[in-house]
């Protein structure tokens, strides 16, 4: 675990004002955690990450992967995006899945889940589903121009940069388990 990325500090809050009454937010720290708290109301500001979510696809072991054209462009990534505040995980990653490949999915187990905190302001839950079946015609959509099915030595081969350090390890441990070559 690295504290560095976990305590707040100027640079890594999100938000400036008290929500319940508009005072100024500050950094509270407390034993191992750094809160935001207004100093007018004394409101604790919950600052929370959000929940990303990704759908693992693999043919002949080698796992799918859209190139981004929007934030990280040129950059790829196993396809993903967050949960809206009303949605369920298991939707959210069936929707983003779509929206970027369009296929329809039927999603199987949890592969796993780690914290992503390459973005200091948004830290990430990030859970990858594994896809147990998979329906429709291809086609990269939403923020993603390309999609390919790529081997841990064509992603070396090939020089494909991943957008995030997690699909990395992802990457590693699909191929530790025998998943992809
Ligand atoms: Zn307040």
């Amino acid at each position: 675990m690295n504290t560095e990325n976990i305590l707040l500090d100027e640079k890594n809050m999100r938000y400036n004002f008290c929500p319940n009454c508009g005072g100024k937010l500050s950094i509270k720290e407390t034993n191992s955690l750094s809160q935001l708290k207004c100093i007018d109301c004394g409101n604790i500001f919950y600052q929370n990450p959000a929940v990303g979510v990704a759908a693992i696809l693999i043919k002949d072991k080698k796992v799918l992967l859209g190139r981004r054209n929007i934030s990280y462009s040129n950059m790829w990534c196993i396809p993903c995006g967050y949960a809206e505040y009303y949605e369920d995980v298991r939707e959210a990653a069936i929707r983003e899945f779509k929206e970027e490949t369009n296929l329809d999915i039927k999603l199987r187990d949890v592969f796993n889940i780690h914290s992503n905190f390459h973005n200091p302001a948004q830290h990430t839950v990030g859970i990858w589903f594994m896809i147990e079946e998979y329906y429709g015609n291809m086609k990269p959509g939403d923020d993603i121009d390309e999609l390919g099915f790529f081997s841990t030595e064509d992603i070396k081969d090939k020089n494909i940069e991943l957008a995030f350090p997690t699909d990395n390890l992802i990457i590693l441990e699909l191929r530790e388990k025998g998943l992809i070559d």
